[in-house]
């Protein structure tokens, strides 16, 4: 059997049409305009490509998009000033700090002072909470409701009973998918680091998510025959001349002998990332102007 290939390219590219048709109605009949605000420290290179794309997309779906680009000495006080300026703002729904931050500022002092309402990452902790809490409407981050609505794709909207392998603990991917995935009453098992026996783990899992960062982790052979697989690590290896190959946490072609379906990397959970940090935007903006999402 060889998987199918889950297209994560174009499934966002369908979220995100459904964002701009959802954004033009609510500007049209609500007057409202969702805005994101993207703060960038310092010149990261994959961050500069990163807050670009989400510049461009954020337009393309019609809504308002403001970069604010700072120094890479930028302190502390000067970032957590202009965040307060951004929750102040009343055309700004959404704000998304890219991190990392560089090592003079505290990532958890700044995620705290955003606005809980716009925090369209979902890393604050009131939102982390209200997600374990099992709120429906608490503000996830993105990349797990990304690899969410793949997996809602793949099983008809009905994963109930299933049982998942989330590879990984961290707060941005790990904890919150397992929570997600629990939600939808799933059977969850979280794996990290100390896990005995992943193996034997991974062949019992009819869904495993892996988000490590390590290529090619994750075997053909580990695999349930038939289990969906979405690969949510980036690891950049050497590639022709001086250009990078991106490859996943998962062995692709042996894993697509085994697996029902799998993402690819890239084209897979990638592209769903930025189109759910778009949805974000717009579920918070509707919320704070009290009217109704259809999203
Ligand atoms: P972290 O480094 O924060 O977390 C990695 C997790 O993997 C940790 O929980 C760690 O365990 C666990 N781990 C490490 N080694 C092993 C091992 N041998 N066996 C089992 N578990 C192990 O990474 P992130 O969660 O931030 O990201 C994970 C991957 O996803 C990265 O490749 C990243 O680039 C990618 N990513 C992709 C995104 C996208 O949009 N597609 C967005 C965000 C991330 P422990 O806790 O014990 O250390």
């Amino acid at each position: 059997m060889t998987a199918a290939i889950i297209d994560g390219k174009a499934a966002a590219a369908a979220l995100r049409e459904q964002i701009a048709t959802e954004v033009a109605r609510l500007r049209e009949t609500d007057d409202l305009q969702p805005g994101l605000a993207v703060v960038l420290v310092g010149e990261d290179p994959a961050s500069q490509v990163y807050v670009r794309n989400k510049g461009r997309q954020t337009v393309e779906a019609g809504m308002l998009s403001h970069t604010h680009r700072l120094r890479d000495d930028t302190s502390e006080t000067e970032l957590l000033a202009l965040v307060a300026d951004l929750n102040a703002d009343p055309t700004v729904h959404g704000i998304l700090v890219q991190l990392p931050l560089p090592p003079q500022i505290d990532e958890q002092r700044v995620i705290c002072a955003i606005d809980p309402a716009k925090d369209v990452d979902g890393f604050h902790p009131l939102n982390a909470g209200a997600l374990a809490n099992g709120d429906p409407g608490a503000l996830a981050p993105c990349t797990p409701v990304g690899c969410l609505l793949l997996l809602r794709e793949q099983f008809d909207n009905d994963l109930a009973g299933q049982h998942a392998l989330v590879i990984g603990r961290s707060n941005i991917v790990g904890k919150p998918m397992a929570q997600l995935l629990l939600q939808e009453s799933c059977t969850v098992t979280i794996a990290h680091s100390r896990t005995r026996d992943l193996p034997a783990l991974c062949r019992h899992a009819d869904i495993v998510v892996a988000a490590v960062g390590r290529p090619g982790m994750v075997r053909g052979d580990w695999l349930k025959p038939g289990a969906v697989v979405i690969d949510v690590g980036i690891n950049r290896l050497p590639g022709e001349g001086d250009k990078a190959r991106l490859v996943g946490d998962v062995a692709f072609a042996e894993a697509r002998e085994v697996a029902g379906a799998i993402t690819p990397v890239p084209g897979g959970v990638g592209p769903m990332t930025i189109a759910c940090l778009l949805r974000n935007t717009v579920v918070a903006a509707c919320r704070q102007a009290a009217v109704a999402s259809r999203l």
